[in-house]
């Protein structure tokens, strides 16, 4: 059996951009995933923020016209402009990017494994054995550690005894391609919603950038029907956006955890990563800066395990601890339970109306164009990833 430094499980954006990370780092790494191709079942609009787009490199035409401009309505239809002098957000083509994640971790020596979904994880030595299931039958595979890169119900995290997911949202969307002129000439722009029946706890959303349409809603009830809830409401937009006149060609939905950073996200046995990790915004819910950012700082602590002189250097795995971001969360949490209270369309319209005055304007200009969506982490300043001369024997 053939042995891995690094078995990452999930070959969304965490998954890759940990793969690529380790491209060319002299290390075994292996990239697996239930899915047939990287790029089905995409299930995240791909919004990604100034912060995102200024510090990491995205293929070239793989992002749609800048955004700068985000319209909030209230639930009786009042409206509140808001508009940055920057370029705050851009759409991402998500198959394009994975797909280019992913070849150019092949190239860098990195083995893709599709169609592996993991079912189980036993302990073999120091080392792993993971049980997956492929379209041949149950294979084998042993590393030294597992990334869990597997998304919000991570089962790596349940298999090695990290912390899991408690607190989740439900978002569900329709993706329109543009055909009509006039929209394609409409100024970039993003509307959400505030919908207590149709999306508790969260919002609606409009996403236009000129190429496509985004309809969305998502939220937090138990009970929540986010399907028949996106159904009414692109009823009720449709004459607002054309949409008859548009080409729907595809629905993308999941859950998304808001509870903040989990605690425990390493072990001797390995890593969580991405939503795994809780690395999602508890607010705004947008998880792909701090899919990004996290995950580099999962690789930066590999590459330190790895070079290690020691036998063994389980301390080192240990500084990759959610704890130290939670302090970070502990504000957009708070914010977010302050929004759960708004469960009605009058308390709603009453706090859209203090958010319509001139302090209270910039809170909402913070919220939506803030650029901290993941707290800087000083490790990480001038790291790059390099081959990684191993000194001891992990
Ligand atoms: C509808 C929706 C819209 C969103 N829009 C935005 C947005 O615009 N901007 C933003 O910042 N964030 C957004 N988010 C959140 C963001 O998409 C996620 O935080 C991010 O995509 C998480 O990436 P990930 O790689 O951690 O997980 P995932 O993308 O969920 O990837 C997990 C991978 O693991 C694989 N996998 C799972 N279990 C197994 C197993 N047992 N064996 C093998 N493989 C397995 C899956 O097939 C999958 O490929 C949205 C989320 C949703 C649901």
């Amino acid at each position: 059996m053939e042995r891995f430094d690094i078995i990452i499980v999930g070959a969304g954006l965490a998954g890759l951009q940990c793969a690529r990370l380790l491209k060319n780092s002299g290390l075994k790494v292996a990239l697996i995933d239930r899915k047939a191709q990287v790029d089905q079942r995409v299930h995240t609009t791909g919004v990604f923020v100034r912060k995102t787009l200024q510090d990491y490199h995205f293929p070239p035409g793989s992002l749609g016209p800048p955004v700068s401009h985000v319209n909030l309505y209230s639930p009786k239809g009042k409206k509140l402009s808001l508009e940055s002098k920057h370029e705050e957000f851009a759409v991402g083509d998500m198959k394009k990017i994975y797909r280019y994640f992913l070849n150019e971790s092949i190239k860098g020596g990195m083995i893709w494994c599709p169609q592996y979904q993991l079912m189980d994880i036993q302990k073999f030595g120091r080392d792993l054995l993971l049980d997956c299931m492929t379209p041949t039958g149950k294979e084998q595979m042993r590393c030294r550690l597992v990334i869990g890169a597997d998304g919000v119900h991570s089962k790596v995290a349940r298999l090695i005894n990290l912390s899991q997911n408690q607190e989740w949202i439900v978002g569900v969307e329709d993706v329109y391609q543009i055909q009509s002129k006039d929209l394609k000439n409409k100024k970039p722009s993003f509307h959400c919603y505030l919908e207590p029946h149709l999306a508790p706890g969260y919002l609606a959303w409009v996403i236009e950038d000129g190429k496509e349409i985004h309809v969305g809603v998502g939220g937090r009830d138990k009970n929540y029907q986010a399907k028949s809830a996106l159904d009414i409401f692109s009823k009720r937009i449709e004459r607002d956006f054309n949409l008859k006149q548009q080409i729907k060609p595809e629905r993308r939905g999941g859950r998304i955890p808001v509870g903040g950073i989990l605690n425990k996200i390493s072990n001797p046995h390995g890593l969580l990563v991405g939503d795994a990790a809780g690395a999602v915004s508890p607010l705004t819910a947008g998880g792909l800066d701090p899919c990004m950012r996290l995950t580099e700082f999962a690789v930066q602590t590999l590459a330190k395990y790895f070079s290690c002189p020691e036998r063994d250097p389980v301390h080192i795995l240990a500084e990759y601890s959610g704890e130290r971001f939670q302090s970070r969360f502990f504000s957009k949490k708070w914010m977010r339970n302050s929004f759960n209270q708004l469960q009605t369309s009058q308390s709603l319209e009453f706090a859209f109306s203090i958010l319509k005055r001139k302090p209270f304007k910039k809170l909402a200009q913070h919220i939506f164009f803030g650029r901290g969506s993941f707290p800087d982490i000083p490790e990480l300043k001038d790291w790059k990833p390099s081959f990684i001369k191993r000194r001891g024997c992990p």
